[in-house]
């Protein structure tokens, strides 16, 4: 069996501390006191808890190792489609844990605050130049939370113009999140249909597009991997009726430096600054996702905005047509410095670069493993391929027993069973950040899973078989999770 690389070395047993645990063992050497031990009051201190007792090497080691049952970008390829698990600098880390920062208080006046407000508002600059919108705000903490904020300002601005709308356009490749962050709007989601070429159709969205609606959400490029061609068409037909356009920029990675969504048609737009911007993400840790919007909208967006009057950085907070705060301070700080230094090192032409060899890595696994794995839509993929199980359904091996296996491998597994207008989708994003050896090592890994389905289907069937945890019954993890360890 071939292995990815980093594969050996993964310590898959671990006991408890409880069980490592020795009545008097001490995790330091002090010498006996030389003052008479003093009785404190029983209800002072209690019974104490019941902790193990432990040596400091038990407790680095125990740890140490845990921290290595992890599975990151750190240490290996983590090919999640739809997630841009793509490398993070370590330059972006050194900015973020600088002094000025991690000192800097958020309650300061604006004027003792300059360069922290100057470097948002250069983040939201140059965020508007990638997407070609005309003003930000970087309060929201994440993709879904950038979707409610454009969602707000779309029924703000339907307010503003004394008309509530009550739906929502949304196809049925856009990514999940869309139509839960319009319905807590108030948005009914209507769905739209792909065509046939996995992408939408603009004799169905001039049918279902009406004077309720209050626009479209368009994820482009779509979950399939697929760029939305007849974009400004489709913007066109929604602006007629008075609609707005969402772009849910969430993998602009695919499309950054090349695209201008506003010439597109798209008057607001979030991006995750965890997926483009290389900031980490995963495992919950804080994201950001800012909302872009076109001149018009300006005003609605979250308060208080940073801005610059010629000679200083300010809070603008009086602003009667605002949505109101999405976060408290300045949204998720950290992580809007690691996104401005990644921007600054990479400046104009590598960003574009970056979306270059994002495209073409997909591409390339697309090419290579179309042979081996059923291709949903035959077509110039842009950030991502999707597969599916179809021609594996002959050996009774699903989607489920492929990702299983490529754990064995020393793999991430792709992310699977979506987007859902694909039956057993199996979709790979390579990211830009992974070389040609390891998209190569990856490609033989998958060739060798998809022969090993048709010889011996069992190896997948009981995959994974290197890990502590084996294949878990996932509805009973569903219905009774078992949290308390
Ligand atoms: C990841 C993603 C989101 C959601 O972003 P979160 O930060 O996870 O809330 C929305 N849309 C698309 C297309 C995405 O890929």
């Amino acid at each position: 069996m071939k292995y990815g690389p980093g594969r050996s070395g993964l310590i898959m047993e671990e006991p408890l501390l409880w069980e490592k645990g020795r009545p008097g063992r001490n995790g330091m050497s002090i010498p006996d006191s030389d003052v008479p031990d003093a009785q404190l009051a029983a209800d002072l201190c209690g019974e104490g808890p019941d902790f193990p007792d432990l040596s400091e090497v038990d407790v680095v080691r125990h740890y140490t190792r845990l921290s290595q049952w992890n599975f990151g970008v750190d240490t290996g390829m983590y090919p999640l489609g739809s997630c841009t698990m793509k490398y993070n600098p370590k330059i972006n880390e050194k900015h973020a844990a600088s002094e000025g920062i991690t000192s800097a208080h958020p309650m300061l006046d604006d004027e003792y605050c300059q360069g922290t407000l100057r470097i948002i508002y250069e983040l939201q600059n140059y965020l508007a130049a990638i997407t070609g919108l005309d003003a930000v705000s970087v309060q929201p903490a994440a993709g879904a939370h950038g979707e409610l904020a454009g969602m707000l300002i779309f029924a703000a601005y339907h307010k503003s113009r004394g008309k509530k709308r009550n739906k929502i356009l949304i196809p049925d490749t856009a990514h999940g999140t869309n139509p839960a962050s319009a319905a807590l709007c108030g948005y009914k989601p209507v769905s739209i249909k792909s065509g046939p070429r996995g992408i939408l159709d603009v004799d169905q969205v001039r049918e279902l597009m009406d004077e309720e609606c209050a626009g479209i959400m368009i994820t482009n490029p779509n979950t399939l991997g697929l760029f939305e061609e007849n974009i400004r068409e489709i913007a066109q037909i929604v602006h007629e009726k008075g609609g707005l356009v969402y772009g849910d920029g969430a993998n602009m990675n695919a499309v950054m430096g090349i695209v201008d969504m506003k010439k597109c048609g798209v008057d607001v737009l979030h991006l995750n600054l965890h997926k483009t911007f290389s900031t980490p993400h995963g495992g919950g840790g804080p994201g950001s996702g800012p909302v872009c919007v076109v001149e018009e909208l300006a005003g609605f967006l979250p308060s208080p905005r940073v801005v610059f009057d010629g000679e200083q950085y300010r809070l603008e907070d009086e602003r009667p047509e605002s949505i109101g705060r999405m976060h408290c301070f300045h949204g998720n700080y950290g992580v809007l410095v690691r996104a401005l230094c990644y921007i600054l090192t990479m400046g104009a032409e590598n960003l574009k670069k970056a979306t270059q060899y994002a495209v073409l890595n997909a591409c390339y696994i697309k090419v290579k493993l179309k042979n081996h794995l059923h291709l949903a839509y035959d077509r110039p993929c842009m950030h991502e391929a999707v597969f599916s199980d179809k021609k594996q359904q002959e050996y009774k091996v699903t989607t489920l027993d492929i990702a299983k296996r490529l754990m064995d491998s020393g793999y991430h597994p792709p992310t699977i069973y979506f987007p859902l207008v694909v039956h057993g989708a199996i979709m790979i994003e390579p990211t830009e950040t992974e070389s040609l050896e390891e998209l190569d090592t990856f490609i033989e890994v998958v060739k060798e899973i998809v022969a090993e389905a048709k010889s011996d289907a069992e190896l997948l069937k009981n995959a994974p078989q290197r890990f502590k945890v084996k294949r878990l019954d996932e509805t009973q993890a569903a219905r009774q999770p078992c949290l308390c360890g």
